[in-house]
């Protein structure tokens, strides 16, 4: 297996991490997944862009241009043979005594490493179960930053109740997943929670979005109340793993069921269509 440091293809097991760099110390990074699709990345312009968005909004310089980014993530798959999998690559602000006070001058360090891809199958087909919990996180989430830990503590949470997934609400709005968006569908319309500083603004949610309207849905960006969610007639999650996944069930502060809904299939084919 071989992974990418800084601009070095080399085998993961002679690459190593200088103990100072600040994202060890401080969660101070960010990063993205792409989906490898037949030796694609998919919808690799909008992460890149992302990743830059991110990396701008906390002063973190990037280690070398977009181009080479990109000649570097493909260079990885193919040197790791991969056909279908993830990409997984983060940029961390650099290597300096520790300090909360960041310098301006530093070298960003660049990580990238594959993942073979994960088993949606089931879950694309027949739904998953979610926990629904408080959104505890910080007032930042447009950001991708590697700093995880409210993301990381909800889905603990969901998983020792069963569930696959955590959706979390603020003060009753129910904001995103712990590494996935929400939609909900009512009456053929899409409701999802805009693209504010409370939520990362999925690719995927960004093109659901699009294809959606495309095919004649109605899609409303707006907050909506954990109540809602008992009246919904389905219910999905999505990210670059996932794609399209529905709600079978939600259980925690509220529990109700969903069926694999007419929208929910409709919306996952267009989708693979995408693809
Ligand atoms: N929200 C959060 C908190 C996430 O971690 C992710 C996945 N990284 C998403 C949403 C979905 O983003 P995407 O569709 O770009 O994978």
């Amino acid at each position: 297996e071989y992974i990418i440091q800084n601009e070095l293809l080399l085998p993961k097991k002679e690459a190593s991490i200088p103990l100072d760099d600040r994202g060890y110390y401080f969660g101070d990074g960010v990063y993205e997944v792409i989906k490898v699709y037949n030796g694609q990345l998919f919808a690799k312009d909008e992460h890149l862009q992302r990743l830059v968005d991110s990396a701008k909004k906390l002063e973190i310089p990037l280690p070398f241009s977009i181009e080479k980014m990109e000649e570097l993530l493909y260079s990885l798959v193919e040197k790791n043979s991969m056909q279908n999998g993830l990409v997984y690559f983060q940029i961390t602000r650099g290597v300096e005594p520790r300090n909360h006070l960041y310098s301006r001058e530093l070298k960003s360090t660049f990580t990238a490493f594959v993942q073979p891809p994960q088993d949606v199958e089931d879950a694309q087909k027949n739904g998953v179960n979610v926990w629904l919990t408080d959104d505890i996180r910080w007032l930042r989430c447009d950001i991708k930053t590697i700093n995880l830990l409210g993301n990381v503590m909800v889905k603990r949470e969901a998983a020792d109740h069963h569930c696959q997934e955590a959706i979390m609400h603020r003060n009753g709005t129910i904001t995103e997943a712990s590494s996935s968006n929400v939609f909900l569908v009512k009456d053929k319309i899409l409701y999802t929670h805009p693209a504010t500083n409370l939520i990362l603004n999925g690719i995927t949610r960004q093109l659901i979005i699009k294809v959606a309207k495309k095919y004649g849905y109605e899609v409303v960006e707006e907050p909506f109340p954990v109540e809602v969610l008992e009246h919904a007639d389905e219910a999905f999650i999505s990210n670059t793993s996932l794609e399209i996944t529905p709600i079978k069930a939600v259980y925690g502060q509220l529990t109700t069921t969903f069926p694999i809904g007419p929208v929910t299939k409709d919306l996952q084919i267009k989708f693979k269509e995408l693809m």
